[in-house]
C-alpha cells in the first residue's frame, strides 16, 4: 500500500489524529524517561555522597578506636551509623583485613571485599573507594574509607590526628591503620525508581489518550462541518439548492458555513432568473421565428408580386391579340346578324357565323388559360400545396406564361424535357417562382436575336433515394462578371436599373430549393452567357420536408 492509499483511507480526520498522537507519545516517552533517568542520577548523586561522608566519617571517627584496637568504641561508631535505613552492613578491618567488628549482612561484605571488589581497593590505598554490586543477595552499593593517621617525623606528639590544615611544610606521612567498609542496600531504592518510572508511563498513557480524546473531539468539530458541506456540494451538484448548513457557530467554521449558505442562496436566485430568463427567452425565440416566418413569407410574397408585375405587361400583350379576335369576330357576327332574321340565314351565313364562334371560344379559352396560369402563379405562396407534382409540367407552364414576352424581345426559347422525370415532393408555386425568375433573368441578359435553353434530366444515382431532376436554364446573354458572381445570390444585390430589378429573385429562389432539399449552382461567362443549374432530390428528407412544410 502506498503512502498515499494510507492517507486516503485515513481521511483528514485519521491523519491529524495520527499526526497528534505521534507527536504527543514521541514527547511524553522522551520527557518520561528523560525526567526519570535524572530522577534516577540525581538520587544516585545523592546517595553516592551520602556514603562517602557517612564512611570517610566513620573512618574518621575509628582511627584511635582501631589503633588500639578498643571494640567497645568501634562498636559504638558502628551502632551509630546503623540507624540509616539504608546501611546494609558496616565492617572495620585492621591493617591485615581482619575484621574489627562488623554489623549487619557481613556476607555480602565478604564477598565484596573476597571476590571481585578487593582489587578495587588496594590496602595501602589512601582514598575512598564505592563500587556496586548485584547477586543474589540484591543491589547495593559499597563504600570503603581508610581509617589512617600522621605521623610526623618532626612532631611526634600529634600522632593519630588527621588534620586537612596540616602545613605543607611538616614532615611525615599518613600511616593506614585499617578501613572502613559500608554497604547501602539499593532494593529499596530501585523499589522507588520503578515506581517512578511506572507512575509516570501510567501518566504518560493517560495523558496520550486524553490527548487523543481531546484531538478526536476537535477534529470531529472541524471535520463534521466539512462532511456537512461535501454532502451539501453534492446535493448542489444534483440540482438541489433549498440545502442549507445552517451551523450555529461563530468560528471560523461557522463563518465559512455562512458564506458557503450565502453563496447558495444566490446561486439559487441566479438559476431561478436564469429560468425565468430562459422561459421568456423561449417564448421570445418562438415570437422572433413567428415574425422571421411572417417576414419570409412577405419576401416571398414581394418577390412574386414582383414577377407577376413584370409578367402582367407581356400577358397584357398576349390577351391583346385573342381579345381583338374575339372583339373582331363577335362584332363582324353582330353586324351580320342585326341585318338579317334568323329565318333568311343561307347555310353558307351558319357555316362561318360557326367559324366565327368557334374562333371566339378558341380565343375565350386561350385567354381563360393565360390568366388562369397568371392567377395560379400569384396565389401559389398564399396556399400551402405541398405534394407531388411533375416537374416537366411546371416548367413547362412557365415557359407558356412567358413565351409571348420573349418573342416579343425576339429571343428563342428551347425547352428539352426529360418524360422519364418521376414527380418530386415539393411546392410546384414555389419551384415554378424559381424557373420565372432564372427565365426573367436570362431574358433581361440577353439581347434581341438571343436564345434562351430550358431542360430537365433525370438522374436515379443522385442524391439519397429515387435520385434527384436537374434542371437547366441556360442563356448566351451577357454573363456574369466573376467579381460579383460571389454576391448575386445575396438579398437586395443587383445590377439592374431602378424600377427592372429588386435584388430578391435569386436570394429568394435559393431559399426555396433548399427548402425543398435541393442544390442552386452558377457557371458564367461574360460575353458568352449563363447557365444555372438546379438539382432537386425526388423524395427530401425528413427534416427538409419538416422545414418546407412547417
Ligand atoms: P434582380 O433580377 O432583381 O436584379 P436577382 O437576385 O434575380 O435580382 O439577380 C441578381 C443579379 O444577378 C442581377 O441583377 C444580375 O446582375 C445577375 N444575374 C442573374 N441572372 C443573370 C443572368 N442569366 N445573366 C447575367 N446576369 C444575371
Amino acid at each position: 500500500m502506498s503512502l498515499r492509499d494510507l492517507k486516503d483511507i485515513l481521511g483528514l480526520k485519521g491523519q491529524f489524529i495520527l499526526l497528534v498522537s505521534t507527536v504527543i507519545i514521541g514527547s511524553a516517552l522522551s520527557v518520561g524517561f528523560y525526567l526519570t533517568g535524572k530522577v534516577e542520577s540525581v538520587y544516585r548523586d545523592e546517595l553516592t555522597t551520602r556514603g562517602r561522608q557517612l564512611v570517610e566519617n566513620l573512618a574518621y571517627n575509628a582511627e584511635f578506636a582501631t589503633l588500639i584496637n578498643e571494640k567497645d568504641e568501634l562498636k559504638k561508631l558502628v551502632e551509630g551509623i546503623s540507624r540509616d535505613s539504608l546501611v546494609k552492613y558496616v565492617r572495620i578491618y585492621d591493617n591485615r583485613s581482619r575484621a574489627l567488628h562488623e554489623y549487619g549482612d557481613v556476607s555480602l561484605a565478604r564477598l565484596a571485599q573476597n571476590a571481585r571488589f578487593v582489587p578495587m581497593d588496594p590496602a595501602d590505598s589512601l582514598s575512598t573507594s564505592i563500587w556496586r554490586s548485584s547477586g543474589s543477595s540484591g543491589d547495593a552499593l559499597h563504600f570503603s574509607a581508610p581509617i589512617v593517621m600522621w605521623e610526623s617525623e618532626l612532631d611526634r606528639e600529634q600522632l593519630g590526628s588527621l588534620s586537612t590544615g596540616r602545613s605543607a611544610t611538616d614532615k611525615g606521612h599518613w600511616r593506614r591503620l585499617g578501613r572502613a567498609v559500608v554497604g547501602f542496600d539499593l532494593e529499596p531504592i530501585n523499589i522507588a525508581i520503578g515506581q517512578a518510572r511506572t507512575t509516570s508511563i501510567i501518566i504518560m498513557l493517560v495523558v496520550t489518550l486524553m490527548a487523543i480524546s481531546v484531538t478526536f473531539w476537535f477534529m470531529r468539530l472541524i471535520t463534521k462541518p466539512i462532511e456537512s458541506l461535501a454532502e451539501i456540494t453534492n446535493e448542489i451538484s444534483r440540482g438541489q439548492l433549498d440545502t442549507r448548513l445552517d451551523l450555529n457557530r461563530t468560528d471560523e467554521i461557522g463563518r465559512l458555513a455562512a458564506s458557503f449558505d450565502r453563496m447558495v442562496e444566490s446561486l439559487r436566485r441566479s438559476k431561478l432568473e436564469v429560468e425565468k430568463y430562459h422561459a421568456t427567452l423561449e417564448e421570445k425565440i418562438r415570437e422572433r421565428s413567428r415574425e422571421l416566418e411572417e417576414a419570409q413569407k412577405q419576401l416571398l410574397q414581394s418577390e412574386k408580386m414582383s414577377a407577376v408585375g413584370q409578367l402582367a405587361a407581356g400577358v397584357a400583350h398576349e390577351l391583346n391579340n385573342p381579345l381583338a379576335g374575339i372583339l373582331g369576330y363577335a362584332q363582324f357576327a353582330l353586324e351580320k346578324l342585326q341585318n338579317r332574321t334568323t329565318d333568311s340565314l343561307t347555310p353558307e351565313n351558319v357555316v362561318s357565323f360557326t367559324r366565327y364562334l368557334t374562333d371566339i371560344e378558341a380565343q375565350a379559352r386561350r385567354c381563360k388559360g393565360i390568366v388562369q396560369n397568371l392567377l395560379k402563379f400569384s396565389r401559389s405562396s398564399e396556399t400551402r400545396n405541398d405534394g407531388t407534382f411533375n416537374i416537366n409540367d411546371a416548367l413547362r407552364e412557365t415557359v407558356e406564361l412567358l413565351r409571348h414576352q420573349l418573342e416579343m424581345k425576339q429571343i428563342t426559347i428551347v425547352a428539352r424535357y426529360d418524360e422519364s422525370a418521376p414527380e418530386i415532393l415539393g411546392n410546384s408555386g414555389q419551384i415554378q417562382q424559381v424557373f420565372t425568375n432564372l427565365i426573367i433573368n436570362a431574358m433581361h441578359a440577353t439581347d434581341q436575336g438571343g436564345e434562351i435553353r430550358v431542360s430537365t434530366s433525370h438522374s436515379p444515382t443522385l442524391g439519397e433515394f429515387d435520385g434527384a431532376v436537374e434542371v437547366v436554364v441556360k442563356d448566351n446573354g451577357s454573363g456574369i462578371p466573376p467579381e460579383i458572381i460571389g454576391r448575386i445570390f445575396e438579398p437586395f444585390f443587383t445590377t439592374k436599373e431602378v424600377g427592372k430589378g429588386t435584388g430578391l429573385g435569386l436570394s429568394v429562389s435559393y431559399g426555396i430549393i433548399c427548402d425543398h432539399g435541393g442544390e442552386i449552382r452558377v457557371e458564367s461567362e461574360v460575353g458568352l452567357g449563363t447557365r444555372f443549374e438546379l438539382i432537386l432530390p425526388v423524395q427530401r428528407k425528413e427534416s427538409a420536408a419538416d422545414t418546407t412544410s412547417g
